[in-house]
């Protein structure tokens, strides 16, 4: 939506300290880890701060909004914290401006004080297997973004059948079509993707869902989902609490080979250490343990393969099944290969083996790690430390943790920023309209709280008309559509100085 961009505005009064001007922090991305950034900063009162939460996105609040899975509302609550902060005065937010294509890190840099990477690792990891192309063949990125109603996996042109089931990403006609889903991965993640999965579509009703989502999930036929998981069930890094709401599910039987819960030493050793671990170990065997349910009573199964781990996807242009092979730990941790075990037949298989941070134009990257290089959140830059320039979130400490882990992190880049406020390093340069002037000469109108509450009325709105409590809008056309009439009023508004959205 964003137009073409004129010619770089002047930055004569960019150059000076401007006395008893606040100082200006862009943060580079509306997800958890970017809020905590601006909350940590909007709570300090040593120095008047202001802050512009800039996202590509339309709306804010990142993998809270498409990483929470929907059936997971206590913790989707979060959101009302987050956007409380965003309220703030001081904090601002800026949405569908993206960093690297509307504007460069460099246009960015050349007006606030001092720059926060919070972007988050939104790609995937692949197994490096044959077949990872086949359709049917999905990261749980993917998965993860449709269920949540990302716009980038709800293009705004229906597919027809034909073209969804050769392979441009219907998951709709995937699951419609699949009786059998492998899950590949022990984490949090591939936990919540098994349970939408197996989850019948009655049982996802009281979501936010998208509505084509939730229609879609109506004509699943998944009937058995299978874990592969490379190491034993005290390897497992699942949240407890979770893995037992799984086995809680009506209809739904666990089949788990009771040989995989006689821990090995390196087991033991885990389990002794690690009480999520130790929980986790206990959770199997009470389901293990559990008498088998009457047969007419089970309509859906989970089946969990410890120990193994694909070498390779089957099939001609659509899944059919994977090929596993065994494993074992070795002396190191590592993990290396026993024999070949047999294959699994699957319509669907989703890898569910980590997230992946990618490059940002103009920004430090390291490529083995998928992160910003940096020493306690400041970027580190052609091997020194860059000034006025800090990372924190995912992109920072790679994808691990709870939502709530990104407060501390964020707490730590801040401090470093605040230190170097209080050294001198970091100052007020900058007219607090630059930012806005600079968007404004590009023709680039970004989406504020104003948008951002059209957008929630909008799908508060369409959820009462089906008798939900929301709808999210998944397609970018309506969130863009919703947030209209604040979008109508800032065209109308020539002034640079304007409240986005
Ligand atoms: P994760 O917890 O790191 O799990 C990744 C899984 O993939 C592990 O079981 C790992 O096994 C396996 N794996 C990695 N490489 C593999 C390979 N080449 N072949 C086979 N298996 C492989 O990551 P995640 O599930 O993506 O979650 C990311 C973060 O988000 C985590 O911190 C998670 O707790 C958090 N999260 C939290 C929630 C929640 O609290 N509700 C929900 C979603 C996500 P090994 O252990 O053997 O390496």
């Amino acid at each position: 939506m964003n137009g073409a961009h004129p010619a770089h505005p002047s930055k004569a009064i960019t150059d000076r300290p401007v006395a008893q001007s606040p100082l200006i922090v862009a943060v580079v991305g509306a997800g958890p880890s970017g809020i905590y950034a601006a909350e940590a900063l909007s709570q300090q009162v040593d120095h008047d701060v202001r802050v512009a939460v800039i996202d590509r996105l339309p709306v804010p609040f990142g993998l809270v909004r498409y990483g929470v899975a929907p059936d997971h509302e206590s913790i989707r609550s979060i959101r009302n914290t987050l956007e409380r902060t965003l309220e703030k005065s001081g904090v601002r937010f800026y949405g569908d401006v993206t960093i690297g294509r509307d504007l460069t890190v460099e246009d960015l840099r050349s007006c606030v004080d001092a720059v926060i990477y919070a972007f988050g690792a939104a790609s995937d990891r692949r197994l490096g297997i044959p077949g990872e192309q086949l359709i049917g063949s999905l990261a749980a990125p993917e998965f993860v973004n449709w269920y949540c109603g990302h716009p980038d996996v709800h293009p705004e042109t229906d597919l027809s059948h034909a073209d969804a089931v050769r392979g441009i990403g219907h998951i709709e006609v995937l699951i419609s079509t699949s009786r059998s889903a492998v899950v590949v991965g022990a984490g949090n993640v591939a936990l919540d993707v098994a349970r939408v999965l197996i989850k019948t579509g009655d049982e996802l009703d009281d979501t936010d869902m998208a509505a084509d989502v939730l229609d879609g999930l109506h004509h699943k036929i998944i009937t058995d989902v299978h874990f592969v998981v490379r190491r034993g069930p005290a390897y497992t890094t699942f949240t407890t609490k979770e893995l037992r709401e799984l086995g809680q599910l009506e209809g739904v039987e666990m089949i788990i080979n009771p040989g995989d819960l006689d821990l090995d030493p390196s087991s033991e050793a885990v389990v002794a250490q690690d009480r999520v671990a130790a929980r986790n170990v206990e959770v199997f065997r009470t389901w293990a343990a559990r008498p088998p349910a009457a047969a007419d009573t089970i309509t859906r199964r989970i089946h969990w393969h410890f120990w193994t781990r694909p070498t390779a996807i089957l099939g001609d242009e659509r899944v059919s099944g994977v090929a596993l092979e065994s494993t074992q730990i070795d002396a190191d941790g590592s993990v290396s290969a026993g024999g070949e075990v047999g294959e699994i037949q699957a319509q669907l298989i989703i890898r569910s083996i980590g997230y992946r941070g990618l490059p940002m134009p103009g920004v430090p990257y390291d490529d083995a790690t998928g992160r910003v290089p940096h020493a306690e959140g400041r970027v580190i830059r052609d091997g020194g430390l860059s000034p006025a320039e800090y990372v924190t979130g995912w992109i920072k400490r790679g994808p691990t943790g709870v939502i709530g882990t990104n407060k501390s992190d964020a707490v730590e880049t801040v401090n470093a920023l605040l230190a170097d406020i209080r050294d001198g390093e970091v100052v007020a340069r900058h007219d607090p309209d630059a930012l806005d002037r600079l968007l404004a000469a590009r023709g680039i109108h970004a989406l504020g709280m104003p948008a951002w509450h059209a957008i929630d009325a909008a799908e508060v709105e369409l959820g009462h008309s089906h008798g939900r409590d929301r709808t999210t809008l998944a397609h970018r056309s309506e969130l863009l559509s919703a947030a209209d009439g604040c979008l109508a009023n800032l065209n109308r508004a020539d002034e640079p100085s304007h409240q986005p959205g």
